[in-house]
């Protein structure tokens, strides 16, 4: 319909709806390039006409829109400079909609709720790269964005959805600074927006998943902070969600994930239960054996289990799937190879994960522990390493 009718808007804005609803879908199922390529459709297609329309907001809105999903894609895949690159430039049409015409209605096209998850997803990452400054800026602006959304549209859940993730990843900015109770703070206030959520739509398996991951990361701040009983009764209370829904939805592999990343991953070792992650990680390949992202999750659950044949053809399954967004995977890959006694294969897959992070400037506090891990079990100099083996990129930087 869009070759037959180039100039009607209306099949371009129908091409561009229908494309931004096939990301969402493939996101749900762990398709994650396949749903980067609907979202960069979608985006392009917002892109002309934003162009061809300029003084309808809306088309620029849905850019902005899609540039966050393409860019959180990006992100997931640990392609950090081209995730940041589209993310500016969908803060860039979204605050010039604020500044000029703002769409502040109870839509999914309100400009400012747009506006707020934009700068979430950004300054997140600004933050995971080591700029601590400017994603504590642009955090709180999202939160004081999505907070001004919801006063004056209380009711909608996604304005609510943005407002909780906006805290809770200025939590996680503010625990990477060392700054624990200003993180406790933020990451209460997203809780209370979660749980009131739930409290309201209980029917809705969207808010409790968004439960389940706002208590994952507050027991992740607790364990920090020593305080191991409150930190497990937040694994746990993330945990009975997600069994819930599991039982509940049996059909959607990315609950089964869930479940068994938390039982492989969780810090606090009363909690783990690597044999059952293994099984639950094996239900959700079953159900979506295209998705790198559940590979990835088996392979990991079967490195905490001990399993390291089976974790090694996880993982190299997982990099037959996709490459893209492998490098944290490199660190339970060289474990895998270690413990199997391939030692060339471990230094190997070691220094890929170390120069993914050094070159990205990766503040992940997660990571830096698998990777000190890593470093543990191979018996790695840290220091000696970082000036042998990365010196040549380090140079770059400096
Ligand atoms: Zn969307």
């Amino acid at each position: 319909m869009v070759k037959n009718f180039p100039d009607d808007p209306r099949f371009r804005d129908l091409l561009g709806n229908e494309t931004h609803y096939l990301g969402h879908r493939l996101g749900q199922l762990g398709r994650l390039q396949e749903a980067e390529q609907a979202y960069r459709q979608a985006s392009e297609a917002y892109a002309e006409l934003a162009s061809d329309f300029p003084a309808k907001p809306r088309y620029k809105v849905n850019c902005g829109h899609a540039c966050t999903h393409v860019g959180n894609c990006l992100a997931g895949f640990g392609e950090f400079q081209q995730a940041e690159e589209v993310y500016r430039q969908g803060v860039a049409l979204l605050e010039e909609v604020e500044a000029n015409s703002p769409v502040a209605d109870s839509s999914t096209e309100n400009s400012g709720y747009l506006l707020a998850w934009a700068y979430s997803a950004l300054g997140a990452l600004l933050a995971d790269t080591g700029r601590l400054m400017e994603g504590e800026e642009v955090l709180t602006k999202s939160v004081a964005v999505a907070q001004e959304v919801v006063d004056e549209f209380p009711h909608p859940q996604y304005f609510r959805t943005v407002l909780g993730s906006a805290c809770l990843n200025l939590g996680k900015m503010l625990r990477i600074a060392g700054r624990l109770p200003e993180a406790e703070e933020a990451q209460r206030q997203a809780l209370s927006v979660a749980l009131k959520l739930v409290d309201d739509l209980p029917a809705q398996p969207r808010q409790r998943r968004f439960l389940a991951g706002a208590c994952y990361r507050f027991g992740l701040l607790l364990t920090d902070m020593g305080r191991m009983p409150d930190a497990a009764d937040n694994f746990r209370h993330g945990q009975t969600i997600l069994e819930k829904l599991v039982d509940e939805f049996p059909e959607l592999p990315g609950d089964w994930n869930s479940l068994a990343r938390l039982l492989a991953t969780c810090p606090l070792p009363e909690l783990r239960d690597p044999q059952r992650a293994v099984e639950l990680a094996k239900k959700a390949v079953e159900l979506a054996p295209d998705s790198e992202y559940y590979w990835s999750t088996l392979g990991k659950a079967h490195c905490r289990a001990g399993n390291w044949e089976s974790a090694k053809a996880a993982l190299e399954k997982r990099m037959q799937v996709s490459s893209r967004g492998t490098r944290s995977d490199c660190f339970f890959l060289a474990m895998a190879h270690w413990q199997l006694g391939e030692k060339n294969e471990a230094i190997h897959w070691y220094g890929q994960a170390v120069e993914w992070m050094e070159s990205n400037n990766l503040h992940d506090i997660e990571l830096h522990r698998l990777r000190a891990e890593a470093a543990e079990l191979m018996g790695v100099n840290e220091e000696r390493t970082s000036e042998e083996e990365e010196g040549s990129f380090r140079n770059d930087k400096q």
